[in-house]
Formats: C-alpha cells, structure tokens, sequence
C-alpha cells in the first residue's frame, strides 16, 4: 500500500473557481516527497482535503489504503497535518497543548508524556513549556505546530510551506529535524515554492500549476534537467 494515492481530484470552490482540475500522485511509504509549485497553484487547497478544512469536489483520496470517503476517522489517525496558520490556543501553555492534541487521539498524559518531552527538546521548546503560545516567537510556534503534529505518531507527517517566512538558521535546523523523523520511518509530504527545500530534502516531487500536476518525477532528475 502506497502512504497516499490521489486519484482525478478535483475541487471547485463555491465561487466558481476551479482550483484542482483532476490531479493524480501517489506518495510510497518511507517517501520524503515535495508538492512544489508557484503561489496559488493549488498546494494548499490539497492539504486542505487531506486534513478535512476543505471538502473535495470528485475523485479519490487514500490515506494508506484507507479511502477517505469509506472511513475518515480511521484516514485521519495516520496523518500529522501542520497548516500554515496557526491554530492552536494562544493562551494554553506550551506542554498542555501537546497534551491536549494527545487528548483528541485517546492519548492519556501519561503515554504522551515522553514524546511530548522528546519533540520538545528536539525542537529547541523545552525551556518554553510552561509559556503561553502568545509568547513565543514566530519560528517557536511554528516548531510548536510540527511537535504537535506528531504527538500521536502519525505514519505520514504532512507540512504546508513549512519555512515560509523563517530565517535560513532555523530553517536549516527544521530540515535536520525533519530529516530525522523521516529516517525514523515517518512519510514526509511538503509543499514548497522553493526549490532549493525540495533539493534539499526531497526524494521524489511532483509540480503543480494551476491545479494540474504538470510533472512527477525524482528529484534528482528534475535538477538534471535544469
Ligand atoms: P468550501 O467550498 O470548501 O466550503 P468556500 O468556498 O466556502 O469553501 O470557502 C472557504 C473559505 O475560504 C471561506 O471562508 C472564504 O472566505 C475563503 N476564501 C474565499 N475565497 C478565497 C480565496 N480566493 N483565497 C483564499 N481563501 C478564500
Ligand atoms: P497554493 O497553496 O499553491 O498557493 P491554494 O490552494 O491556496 O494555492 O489556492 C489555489 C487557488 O484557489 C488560488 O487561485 C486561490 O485564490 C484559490 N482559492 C483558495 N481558496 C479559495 C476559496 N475558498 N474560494 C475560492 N478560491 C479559492
């Protein structure tokens, strides 16, 4: 079973506006894989269908080798889905929001707490467990948004445009992060509109514009090419 296969997906918005006009990919499991593509080319509007914000309009979506449309429930326990707004509580402290995202999986404390403890000393947080999210940094609550997504060991971690915005320090620290959570066995899927991130980190990339995949293929052989 591949970690995610998409099949003719499209979504219409209620304006109108058709931003995937049938899109297929497939992510394999162990995969570090990129959707890269130009600003407004559809990459969100994929995560949103994955992570359930957006309704899609026809085609199919398995989540390893659940459809989402049989069992969504089920779909979602093997997704970790970092958006790019942020959406937690600002006003809960840093170690209980972990927690509490745990909560939403029937992940008691108890069990929670050692990887809450981990992906915080990972991420550079540990110091800021007891702060309010309002009073971390932009690049903290950013890290803050990948610990949580991972808080209930989700098989594929999916990130939207992770390091838009953050300075080339931290971002070099979040690909060596990410880097070792895929060699621990975690699919990673990214959107990016850098190439350089997809170089960088990337096995296989498929490029969206416009709502259409216009190629799918290895990295390495993308950047051959150019
Ligand atoms: P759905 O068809 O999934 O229900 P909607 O068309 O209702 O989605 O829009 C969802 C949200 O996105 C709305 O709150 C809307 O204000 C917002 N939105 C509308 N147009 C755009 C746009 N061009 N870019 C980003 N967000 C938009
Ligand atoms: P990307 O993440 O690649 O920048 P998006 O998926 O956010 O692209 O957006 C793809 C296209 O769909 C854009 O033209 C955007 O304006 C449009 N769009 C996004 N959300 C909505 C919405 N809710 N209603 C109408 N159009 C939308």
């Amino acid at each position: 079973t591949s970690a995610l296969s998409i099949k003719q997906l499209t979504k219409t918005y209620e304006n109108g506006f058709e931003a995937l006009k049938g899109i297929d990919f497939e992510v394999k499991q162990g995969d570090f894989f990129a959707l890269l593509g130009p600003n407004g080319a559809g990459k969100s509007t994929t995560i949103g269908v994955l992570s359930s914000l957006v309704r899609k309009s026809t085609g199919t979506v398995s989540i390893m080798g659940v459809d989402i449309d049989d069992d969504f429930a089920k779909a979602k326990q093997f997704l970790g889905v970092v958006p790019q707004e942020f959406n937690f509580n600002v006003f809960e402290k840093v170690y209980n929001i972990l927690i509490t995202q745990a909560g939403f999986y029937g992940i008691s404390e108890a069990d929670a707490k050692p990887r809450a403890e981990k992906y915080l000393k990972e991420l550079g947080l540990w110091d800021k467990r007891d702060d309010v999210a309002r009073n971390l940094s932009g690049g903290m609550k950013r890290r803050l948004m990948i610990a949580r997504a991972l808080i209930h060991e989700p098989r594929i971690l999916i990130l939207d445009e992770p390091t838009a915005g953050v300075d080339i320090e931290l971002r070099r620290s979040m690909w060596a992060f990410l880097q070792k959570v895929n060699a621990e066995g975690v699919t990673i899927i990214l959107t990016t509109h850098y190439l350089e991130e997809a170089e960088s980190l990337c096995r296989n990339v498929a490029i969206i514009d416009r709502g259409v995949i216009v190629e799918n293929t290895t990295v390495k052989s993308l950047l051959g090419r150019l």
